[in-house]
């Protein structure tokens, strides 16, 4: 190996400290065999926010010089391995530094392999991902999304699972006896350790050929160049008129940013039930992106391109089980609820209640102190 780069998509905020532990776990083993490495955040001169993709890397190499050389770009653009703590993001990834959205095995290098947790089987996870030009691997370690925090850090081992499955995805990059030494010596737990041996030996690697995934093309935009920009005012202030749409007679739409559409922030959308809707106003009210259209027969209809799934419009609904949060691989679009329902209520309800029942149930973390030994011990984990 001359040098490997890692590179972690992670949400801001709710999973630092997991790509964080994840990169200098990545560095610690490389240095455990002679080998030198580095880890940084790409975006790191940024504000972070919450939900909102973010990436580090890791850079191994097995001399100072070949490192040196390596970093010289402004970042690694074709990497062993692409980490995502969260299948949401195989949606594609959008971000302040991107014009549009960047699909999630963007800056994976040819043969390279895309390790993600998820619930989900290759197959079903693979149609979201978009088409890449040249063949790659998929790897899945079985989890549900850890969003475990950047202020109260709950330790569910996502970490450790990942460092172990990366040690049988490419262990050229690091192996699986630097690896088990260096996330020994780093928290000194043998149920880490015990973690990441299941997680490599679980780990299998899917081929995905070119002609396999979602074929859309991603949203994208151009910036204008310094040249172009006004003399005197450089941001634009938002159009305050209410837009036309499509299709809709009367209603209102609030102006809303046109090209960032912070959906792929998102991992659980709000799926809501226009039969038991009292016209509260609430969620219209209390959403903090501005996302509810008012529909003309008075409903509020969740504009899901730019709905980042906080989830506030559940919290504050008054109606029992009248907005619920659905896990985001439900859905393969972001059509309107509202104009679904107006056209079939009957097959609306229907639509509705099977995302309730059957969605795979989404996870901030732990519950408690211990649930991933029992989980070992029970087989579930
Ligand atoms: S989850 Fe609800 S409150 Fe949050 S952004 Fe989406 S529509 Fe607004
Ligand atoms: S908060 Fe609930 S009941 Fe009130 S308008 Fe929104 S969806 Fe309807």
């Amino acid at each position: 190996m001359s040098t490997g780069s890692v590179e972690v998509v992670y949400r801001g905020i709710f999973q630092k400290t997991l790509a964080k532990n994840i990169c200098r776990g990545i560095v610690f083993a490389a240095r455990k065999e002679g080998k030198i490495g580095t880890a940084f955040g790409r975006y790191g001169d940024s504000p972070e926010r919450n939900g909102i993709p973010a990436k580090q890397f890791a850079v191994v190499s097995d001399t100072e010089e070949e490192l040196e050389e390596h970093l010289a770009k402004y970042e690694p653009v074709n990497n062993d391995v692409t980490i995502a703590a969260d299948d949401a993001l195989c949606k594609g990834i959008e971000s302040w530094a991107w014009y549009g959205l960047q699909p999630i095995n963007k800056l994976l290098g040819d043969g390279g392999t895309l390790l993600v947790t998820s619930i989900q089987s290759p197959n079903k996870l693979i149609k979201t991902i978009h088409r890449k030009g040249t063949p790659y691997n998929l790897a899945i370690v079985k989890a549900q999304a850890s969003f475990s925090g950047l202020w109260a850090y709950k330790d569910d081992h996502t970490d450790v699972r990942l460092l172990g499955a990366l040690a049988k995805v490419a262990p050229h990059i690091v192996s699986l006896d630097a690896m088990l030494e260096a996330i020994r010596d780093q928290w000194n737990d043998d149920l880490k350790v015990a973690a990441a041996k299941r997680a490599y030996e679980a780990t299998e690697s899917t081929p995905v050929g070119v002609d396999q995934g979602n074929d859309e093309v991603p949203f994208s935009f151009d910036l204008p160049g310094w040249t172009k920009m006004e003399e005197g005012l450089v941001i634009r202030g938002m159009d305050a008129k209410p837009q036309d749409v499509p299709g809709r007679d009367g209603g209102y739409v609030p102006t809303r940013n046109e090209v960032f559409k912070k959906f792929s922030t998102r991992t659980m959308r709000p799926v809501i039930n226009f039969d038991t809707c009292t016209k509260c106003t609430l969620c219209w009210l209390n959403c903090p992106d501005t996302c509810f259209d008012i529909t003309p027969d008075g409903f509020y209809d969740a504009n899901m391109e730019a709905c980042c799934g906080c989830g506030v419009c559940e919290a504050v609904c008054p109606v029992k089980d009248c907005v619920t949060m659905v896990n985001e691989e439900a859905f393969e679009d972001n059509d309107s609820q509202w104009e679904m329902w107006t056209k079939d209520k009957e097959g609306y309800l229907a639509w509705l209640t099977k995302n309730i029942t059957e969605r795979p149930a989404r996870s901030h973390g732990y519950h408690h102190v211990g649930q991933y030994a029992e989980e070992i011990a029970d087989g579930t984990a």
